[in-house]
């Protein structure tokens, strides 16, 4: 279980093969995986690592990946809004 950070993805987002690859390629310490068939996976192994890069928010429609900042009081969430 992530201590400091949970990835959020819209089950619709997660299901679609593309996107699911996608997320897999932009990702630079493999939170995502992605497997054939196109549901997605979230390496909780990995997910502490994230980098707060931005890259994933880029993938689907704006608002279906969320970064939350556990670690931040009220949880600060970063997600593409536009
Ligand atoms: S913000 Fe960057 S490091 Fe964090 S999950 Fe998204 S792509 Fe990976």
């Amino acid at each position: 279980m992530a201590l400091f950070i949970e990835v959020q993805v819209a089950p619709e987002l997660a299901n679609d093969e593309a996107n699911a690859k996608q997320l897999e390629e932009v990702c630079p310490v493999d939170v995502f995986s992605s497997k054939s068939g196109g549901a997605l996976e979230i390496v909780d192994a990995n997910v502490d690592e994230c980098t707060l890069c931005e890259l994933c928010l880029a993938v689907g429609k704006p608002g279906q990946v969320k970064i939350v900042k556990l670690y931040e009081d009220g949880g600060g969430a970063l997600e593409r809004t536009a």
